[in-house]
């Protein structure tokens, strides 16, 4: 960037320096031009005095000829330069003002005629002839007076002075316009100059906040780790990514979104010393860059207040919030020796912040990196394992509590990793999302499932509905219809068994085009699900309008039911819900007696959880749903009820 800035600045200067050089040439030229303009004028002027001369010459040698004393061939001579003298005036270019004078004109014409009728008289002139020679100077007295008048005219007569005023004056205009010219022309510069600094702060200031963008910190940085580098001082850099941003903005709306990282950048730059610099990266992440630190404690003190700011009381259109902030903090050159993996380390330090819950700063620590090592090698990994079917599916039943009968299953993921062990499900969709995997796993994943169903119809098996989950990329960038036309095609699946479960959130990453995308699923046959229901924030314009055919209320709802077993308000409000949609309802994550019971209570009907059953294998799904098939039912509904232990049967 610098180069260009130089670049740009020796291009500004060559357009001065052409522009003063050819303002400079003008004005020469108009000076050339002001000085013809005044030869030509005294060109007209000499013209006229020749004449006068040349008159006054050949009048003169006439008498000596006449007299014996001038030589014919002198006369004849003095005759040819008076005619031309006379052509000079008539006819040439420079002497074009000059014969328009007044009267002008008529005198030459005069002076001519005289001329032609004296002519033979002229030439035939012998030396002594006085009689001749007198006649003929008399014939020229009358032109002598008003020649000289011509001439004394052509100098100083009234024509002459405006003409010459007149060269003054457009001389003077001239020079005004060049002035003008010359003024608007620097301040044409100037204005190009301030434009181009202006644009390059914006090209380097975020609008909302103007604060100082990635752009500005890409080169920042660098330079103030050379400077850090020379002082033998630390450099501290903090990642601060807003917690909740996300569902602030879209249920407060967006111009509270901008409201609140606009206070949060105006809380940032109250914190920082002189020598640092807040900048808003994108989204709601902004870095702090903390320069001159002599001590890393100085560099946790300064993360620690940063959280504290932001997490002040916040009104945004009159709604009060209280904000908070995951921050991650990486130190050059302690943790890192370039600007690069510092920028790094500090996000890992923040995600590590944001995954530990109730943790609103962390300093970076080597073994963060393990966890993208981790990460790396499960990606590698991971494509191999959907191409050699290393994953498996095990499948959790969904119960109905009155009859004790498995309604439907839900297919979750399961892998264990040579190296890492069991790998949770949420990691493995995670990477396949961060990787670019999101696609082919989940077209694995549902292509399994239709074939264990096709297995289970051969094997004569009584078949339930099976559920599966959908990742939020696949859901969104993926074109969701036309994989699962083909896996239904390919393996052919009854459309109306298969259940679809998209998370509430999923459903909120694009709330316009997301009522659109279901329609086209619900078109092929499926059922669709919304799951992990009530972490979301979507409202109930939002519900309302997605075609969806379950609600399953996450089990964090459930577990909360087991603090305060009094407070089911959050589960009566979402079944109230669900009836007013007319929508099935499943309560997940249920594990002891009283949550059924509870549930049960408040007209929930249907639910899964480690109560009744953990996901299992297909092996194992399969005799449970033969064992049901064969009329034994697997969970006793009386005995839930008594609140005594489970019972299966199967
Ligand atoms: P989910 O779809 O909400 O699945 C239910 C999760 O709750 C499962 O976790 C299940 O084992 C767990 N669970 C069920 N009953 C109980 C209970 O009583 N107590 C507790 N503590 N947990 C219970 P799991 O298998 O670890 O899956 C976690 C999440 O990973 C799933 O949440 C789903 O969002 C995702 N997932 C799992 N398999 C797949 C898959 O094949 N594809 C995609 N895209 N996502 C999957
Ligand atoms: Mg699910
Ligand atoms: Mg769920």
């Amino acid at each position: 960037m610098p180069g260009y800035r130089v670049l740009r600045t020796v291009t500004l200067l060559c357009v001065v320096v052409v522009f003063a050089a050819s303002t400079l040439v003008s004005y020469r030229r108009h000076v050339e031009t002001s000085q013809l303009l005044t030869v030509t004028q005294k060109g007209g002027g000499w013209a006229s005095s020749e004449l006068e001369f040349e008159l006054l010459r050949f009048m003169h040698i006439l008498e000596s000829v006449g007299l014996g004393r001038g030589a014919p061939d002198e006369l004849v001579l003095r005759f040819d330069l008076l005619w031309s003298r006379i052509d000079v005036l008539r006819e040439g270019a420079e002497t074009s003002e000059v014969r328009e004078m007044a009267g002008a004109q008529l005198l030459l014409d005069e002076l001519q005629a005289m001329l032609r009728r004296i002519e033979p008289r002229v030439l035939s002139l012998t030396q002594g002839d006085t009689a001749t020679a007198d006649q003929l100077v008399d014939s020229l007295i009358p032109f002598e007076k008003r020649v000289r008048a011509f001439n004394v005219a052509s100098f100083n007569g009234p024509d002459a002075q405006n003409r010459i005023r007149r060269v003054f004056e457009l001389n003077r205009l001239v020079s005004i316009s060049i002035v003008g010219l010359v003024l608007s022309g620097t301040l044409l510069i100037l204005m190009l100059i301030r434009e181009s600094s202006r644009s390059r702060h914006q090209s380097l200031h975020d609008e909302l906040t103007g604060l100082p963008n990635r752009k500005f910190i890409n080169q920042h940085l660098t330079a103030a780790a050379k400077a850090a580098s020379r002082a033998g001082s630390l450099l501290g850099v903090h990642v601060i990514d807003l917690n909740n941003f996300k569902e602030i903005n879209d249920t407060l709306g967006h111009n509270c979104g901008d409201q609140m990282l606009q206070q949060v950048a105006a809380r940032l730059s109250g914190c920082i010393g002189p020598h640092d610099t807040v900048a808003r990266l994108g989204g709601d992440e902004f870095l702090v860059i903390q320069e001159r630190v002599k001590h890393a404690d100085s560099c946790t003190r300064l993360s620690r207040l940063l959280c504290e700011q932001i997490g002040h009381e916040m009104l945004l259109d009159g709604t009060r919030i209280y904000p908070s902030a995951s921050l991650g903090v990486s130190i050059y050159p302690v943790d890192a020796d370039s600007v690069a993996q510092v920028q790094i380390n500090a996000d890992l330090a923040m995600y590590r912040a944001k995954r530990d819950s109730g943790v609103s700063y962390r300093r970076f620590e080597p073994e963060m990196n393990e966890v993208i090592q981790r990460a790396n090698t499960l990606a590698r990994e991971l494509k191999e394992a959907i191409q050699d079917n290393q994953l498996v599916l095990h499948y959790q039943p969904v119960v109905e509590f009155e009859s004790g009968r498995i309604v439907s299953i839900e297919a979750l993921l399961r892998w264990h990793h040579p190296r890492y062990g069991y790998v949770s499900p949420v990691e493995v969709v995670t990477i396949a999302e961060q990787y670019g995997l999101a696609l082919e796993l989940n077209e694995w994943v549902i292509r399994q499932v239709c074939l264990q169903y096709r297995h289970w119809v051969a094997e004569g098996v009584e078949t339930v509905c099976v559920a599966v989950n959908i990742s939020p990329s696949m859901y969104a960038l993926h074109d969701l219809e036309a994989s699962l036309t083909q896996i239904l095609e390919d393996t052919a699946m009854s459309a109306e068994h298969l259940i679809i479960e998209v998370t509430e959130d999923t459903t909120m990453r694009d709330i316009e085009s997301s009522p659109d995308t279901l329609h086209k699923l619900k078109a092929l046959g499926v059922q669709i699900a919304l799951d992990d229901f009530g972490t979301g924030y979507s409202s109930l314009n939002h519900l309302k309008r997605l075609p969806v055919d379950k609600l399953k209320i996450d089990r964090s709802f459930i577990q909360d039911l087991n603090i305060s077993p009094k407070d089911p308000r959050i589960i009566r409000s979402i079944i109230g819900l669900a009836e007013s949609l007319d929508l099935q309802i499943i309560a997940e994550g249920i594990e002891f007696v009283q949550n059924v019971d509870d549930l049960v209570a408040e007209g929930c009907l249907l639910g899964q959880g480690f109560l009744f059953s953990k996901a299992v294998d297909s092996a194992r799904i399969t005799e449970m749903l033969r064992s049901q098939q064969q009329g034994i039912p697997l969970f006793q509904a009386a005995e839930i009820r008594a609140g005594m232990a489970i019972v299966q049967r199967a």
